[in-house]
């Protein structure tokens, strides 16, 4: 069985600034209001007989909405971002184009790009590995996460 949770309805959101490089319109700096929806997958159990929580479930995903928040997003295993300095400033360059950004403005994600669907990916397994660790029995978490309404990335992580 399968429970669902809007991230809309449930304030599952976040709003970020990032780019994608190399990416004709998408390169510049710029930032979206995400809302991440969340479907986990198992078998039902305990004495209600729930799935899981789904309070749980929303903590997990909020904590990570938090991190992110009003943050510059950028992906530390990018090949076409340098980073050349990451104390206080976080220097780093694309291409021509070099940066300097309050270390504390931006949120480093050990991701390839900050994409939805890398967005996505790394959602799934997050919440999965955080579901595990409360001891949660699931057989999968699908997670979406929309760029605004009406576009998103889906990724599902299987047990
Ligand atoms: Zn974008």
């Amino acid at each position: 069985m399968k429970i669902v949770i809007n991230g809309i309805h449930a304030n599952l959101r976040f709003a970020s600034a990032h780019m994608i490089p190399g990416h004709e319109f998408c390169g510049g700096i710029h930032g979206h209001s995400y809302h991440v929806d969340v479907v986990v997958e198992g078998e039902r159990s305990g004495q209600f007989g729930f799935v899981v929580d789904f309070k749980a479930v929303k903590a997990i995903v909020r904590k990570l909405c938090k991190k992110l928040d009003h943050k510059v997003l950028l992906p530390l295993e990018s090949d076409q971002i340098t980073f050349t300095n990451m104390d206080e400033s976080l220097e780093f360059s694309i291409g021509s184009k070099n940066y300097v950004l309050p270390n504390e403005d931006c949120c480093l994600l050990p991701i390839t790009s900050t994409s939805a669907e890398e967005l996505s990916r790394f959602f799934a397994h997050y919440v999965h590995q955080a579901l595990e660790d409360l001891g949660v029995n699931i057989e999968g978490v699908e997670i979406c996460v929309n760029e605004g309404i009406g576009q998103g990335a889906h990724y599902t992580f299987r047990t």
